[in-house]
């Protein structure tokens, strides 16, 4: 499938910066916001794709079922830190939160076990399968197609964005959701990420280009991009900031072993740590 050259999160003509997947993809640069994209995205035929998202690799997905049970107490603990975060800022002890891709659901026993409601989307059946196991409110379906006549105050989604064919749209969705005042987190994979120089200094190396993984990842964003699309959907107060996996607040609940380790220390000192985290506080109205 062909997009466009047209920016995907502002709109503006944007100019090709590299070409990867041996030259037959080509990947595109927005010099109003600094959004990078690919002009294709596959059309894969997997659980974890749909009508408005491209896969999530097999690892990945793996990952989210191995660590669902034995990896429980760190996803007790970093749903602890988080709502202590959200709750600070929405100045109230129970919340009404929205996952989407909420995986097989780690996180969501959390803010359940804390007194939370919690409401959990993923397109993949075999993860929501066991978030549904598990005893969560947990929903197989896109959230594109998601309908509520419920607000939340806290809404979020990790490693999603960059899934979503068209994110402003997927934004722009997620703000007709949100309570008032509410609270959103976002993770994505950073374009200035360590892992990627490489791949962007080679002009695109294989599948990749800084945070383009094709066809996983054909939305790659930076910390202006982030901020610049965040600000105009929602305004609040936006707040854009580079985590490491091992972040026990923003980081992600998984397996890792001493080399991974190892790598975070050193690109966490290089300042280019691999993902991007953000958080939006939209203030009650008047
Ligand atoms: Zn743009």
């Amino acid at each position: 499938m062909t997009t466009t050259n047209l920016c995907l999160l502002c709109g503006s003509q944007s100019l090709p910066c590299a070409r990867i997947v041996r030259g037959e993809v080509t990947v595109l640069h927005c010099p109003t916001c600094d959004h990078i994209f690919t002009t294709q995205v596959g059309n894969a035929d997997t659980p974890s794709a749909g009508a408005n998202s491209t896969e999530t690799t097999q690892d990945y997905t793996q990952s989210l079922i191995d660590s669902q049970t034995t990896l429980r107490a760190e996803f007790l603990e970093q749903a602890r830190r988080r709502s202590a975060v959200m709750r600070k800022s929405l100045g109230k002890d129970q919340l009404s939160i929205l996952e989407i891709g909420c995986g097989a659901g780690g996180l969501g026993q959390g803010y359940v076990a804390l007194g939370h409601r919690y409401i959990g989307l993923d397109i993949d059946s075999r993860v929501i399968a066991l978030a549904q196991g598990a005893g969560l409110d947990a929903r197989h379906l896109d959230f594109m197609d998601f309908e509520s006549p419920e607000r939340f105050d806290v809404i979020c989604f990790s490693q999603v964005l960059e899934h979503a064919l068209r994110p402003r749209a997927f934004l722009e969705k997620v703000k007709t959701l949100l309570a008032s005042p509410a609270f959103i987190h976002i993770d994505v994979p950073n374009h200035d990420t360590l892992a990627g120089v490489l791949s962007r200094g080679a002009g695109g190396l294989g599948t990749r280009y800084g945070g383009i993984n094709y066809p996983e990842h054909c939305s790659s964003f930076t910390h202006r991009s982030l901020e610049t699309v965040l600000s105009s959907v929602f305004g609040g107060k936006v707040r854009v900031f580079n985590a490491t996996p091992v972040d026990a607040t923003w980081g992600q609940v998984r397996h890792k072993s001493p080399v991974h380790k190892a790598f975070y220390a050193a690109s966490r000192l290089l300042g280019r740590e691999s993902i991007l985290v953000a958080t939006v506080e939209i203030p009650p109205p008047g």
